[in-house]
């Protein structure tokens, strides 16, 4: 899975121009399930120009609950009426600026899943983490307390170091493939032997020059792409590193 974030970028016309710019570029991929999460107010838009193309919609946040006085929420419900195969859960901005802590992450995750989308679970240590040697802690906590009786491994998980998010620093394929590698074992502890089918995304400053370093790893099974995701070029060329289209 190649995945691109867009956060809070592109108006409704915006994310119309590049889908008809983007499709064209990887219609003939069929080797990698690409994902496109546009803000809330263009998924339905999205979805229109989506339809019969070989890339899925994700949201990215949910709410918990099914509907209610829940102002500026948005329910799983709401996400599957516009289409949406998958939901980011726990992106790191969440978790840094807007209060979401693993047991929200649990919340929202269950009640994702229960309406039927797939979830995208973001993790990862902040670099004061990394400095004092908590990578692991801080991994294990996340999955553990996340995945708290959840009892399906319908899920995509994105290591998404955050001192790589957005700053042009990317973790080596060598630092990637050793958090994940710790994933899978922490997932396996809880889904056994079926840990080997969820997909571990890295996400931090991945672009085109350094994606394949990245995937020729073991456990990286896919990126989540944020800056490099917001032109249709290199988020193409991202998503056919590979030679994709062949
Ligand atoms: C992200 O926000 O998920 C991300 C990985 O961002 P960037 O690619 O810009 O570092």
């Amino acid at each position: 899975m190649i995945a691109a974030n867009w956060k809070m970028h592109k108006t409704t016309s915006e994310t119309r121009e590049y889908i008809t710019e983007f499709l064209p570029l990887v219609k003939d991929v069929s080797d990698v399930e690409i994902v496109l999460a546009p803000p809330f107010t263009s998924l339905a838009i999205a979805a229109k120009f989506l339809k019969g193309s070989n890339v899925k919609l994700a949201a990215q946040d949910v709410y918990w609950e099914e509907k209610g006085a829940f102002t500026g929420e948005i329910s799983p419900l709401m996400l599957k009426d516009v289409e949406c195969s998958y939901v980011i859960i726990g992106h790191s901005e969440r978790r840094q600026y807007f209060g979401e802590t693993d047991q929200t992450v649990n919340r929202k995750i269950k009640a994702a899943l229960k309406a039927g989308l797939g979830v995208i679970l973001c993790i990862g240590e902040t670099l004061q983490e990394r400095e004092s040697n908590r990578t692991f802690e801080v991994l294990k906590r996340q999955i553990t307390e996340g995945l708290k009786d959840i009892n399906t491994d319908a899920l995509v998980v994105a290591y998404e170091p955050v001192w790589a998010i957005g700053t042009g620093k990317t973790a080596t394929p060598e630092q990637a493939q050793e958090a994940h590698q710790f994933i899978r074992t922490e997932l396996k502890a809880i889904f056994g032997n079926e840990a080997d089918n969820i997909r571990i995304l890295y996400g931090g400053s991945v672009k085109p020059d350094n994606i394949a370093s990245l995937m020729v790893k073991d456990d990286v099974d896919g990126a989540l792409v944020g800056g490099a995701s917001l032109k249709p070029d290199s988020f193409s060329a991202i998503v056919k590193f590979q030679g994709g289209d062949s």
